[in-house]
């Protein structure tokens, strides 16, 4: 028996990268025993919702869970299945490395950095009033009364969480995912100078982790200097830990130094679930056409063989990924060097699960 995994497929072009990533990672050897179910815009005829039950169900029975991008419908109502997810299954932790590869354009080069961002509180946490409700009214009141400040008329109101609970989970996994994968330095991520009580309580909370784990540099940033820092001097950080927001905006940042969404993996963990994931959507216009690169939901299936401690067969595929990329034969049109002919989705899957298997296991 293998490892129980849900493979939920996605829509747009989750189907075609789910499935490369399926070939990719049953290369490794690793025996995994696929759940496969479908979620998204392509099931709302037959289920009446883009996220059924059964979906959760087999997260909830396999606790692993790798999944396709997910189209966010507008204007039904819905909500996105993808934050609906992470809340159902308090998935606490957005991890999303950031390593350059070879081969792949970028005006950067040795980029090596991992985001850690709070997923479920901060500006995230969907507690907001339209500027004409009689609710976003009784709230301009209470607050205008409570703080001393005046606050427009016309203003809409959003609220801004920041538990002890919440900072302190989200910086201890930080510190775990340091330790574990030998790295040096963990480095908040903040705007405590404005926001004192929020991500003040942020600062507080991740410099009394920090105590824990001498043997791991601790440091902080301020937000908007740490954007200017990861331009000038990226090699000086490591693991970067921060609020939602601010982790939603550094890791497409970092995305964008390593090449873009097409090569940027992620990972959604919490105590008792976790769910890989590309950073990247549904990319409707590509779906059904085979042309979708498949590398950043392989990557992330990558992270999903750490989490279960195939580290060896991990370090394989990332390896196979890599060669496949800086080779340039067997790669689809977005990493494609001008005047050659790209691969479809598939080819470039069969091509990295063909190199890990030539890998050998030591290498
Ligand atoms: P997107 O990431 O789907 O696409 C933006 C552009 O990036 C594409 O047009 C394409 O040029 C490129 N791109 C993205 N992935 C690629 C890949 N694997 N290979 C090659 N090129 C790729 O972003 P969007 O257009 O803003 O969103 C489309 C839908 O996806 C929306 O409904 C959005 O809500 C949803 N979405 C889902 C997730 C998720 O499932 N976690 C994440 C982001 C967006």
């Amino acid at each position: 028996m293998g490892y129980p995994v849900t493979l939920i497929r996605g829509d747009g072009i989750g189907p075609e990268v789910a499935k490369a990533t399926q070939t990719a990672i049953d290369a490794t050897g690793v025996a995994i025993d696929w759940k496969v179910v479908d979620a998204g815009i392509d099931v709302m005829d037959k289920y009446g919702t883009p996220l059924p039950e059964h979906v959760l169900d087999s997260i909830r029975e396999t606790k692993v869970a790798i999944k396709g991008p997910i189209t966010t419908p507008v204007g039904t109502g819905f909500r996105s299945v993808n934050v609906e997810i992470r809340k159902q299954l308090d998935l606490y932790a957005n991890l999303r490395p950031a390593k350059s590869i070879r081969g792949v354009r970028s005006y950067f080069s040795d980029i090596d950095l991992v985001i850690v961002r709070e997923n479920t509180e901060d500006l995230y946490a969907g507690i907001e009033f339209t500027h004409d409700s009689p609710e976003g009214a009784e709230a301009r009141a209470s607050l205008s009364q409570l703080s001393g400040k005046f606050i427009r008329e016309d203003s809409a109101i959003g609220v801004k969480p920041i538990s002890i609970h919440g900072s302190r989970q989200i910086v201890e996994f930080a510190f775990k995912h340091a330790q574990a994968f030998n790295r040096k330095k963990v480095t908040a991520v903040h705007k405590a100078n404005i926001m004192k009580f929020t991500d003040g309580l942020f600062l507080e909370v991740a410099r009394d982790v920090a105590k824990s784990y001498p043997e791991i540099e601790f440091e902080d940033r301020i937000v908007d200097n740490m954007c200017m820092q990861l331009m000038q001097k990226p090699e000086l950080y490591d693991v970067l830990v921060m609020p939602n927001l601010y982790g939603d905006i550094l890791s497409d940042l970092c995305a964008g130094m390593i090449g873009g969404l097409g090569v940027a993996p992620g990972a959604n963990i919490g105590a008792q679930y976790a769910v890989f994931e590309a950073i990247h959507g549904s990319a409707p216009k590509y779906a059904g056409q085979n042309r979708a690169n498949p590398t950043a939901l392989i990557l992330s299936g990558v992270l999903m063989l750490q989490h279960l401690e195939e580290m060896e067969a991990a370090s394989r595929l990332q390896q196979a990924v890599e060669s496949v990329i800086a080779e340039k034969k067997h790669v689809t049109y977005d990493l494609a060097l001008p005047r050659t002919q790209p691969v479809g989705t598939q080819e470039m899957a069969e091509a990295i699960a063909q190199r890990c298997g030539t890998l050998s296991p030591s290498s």
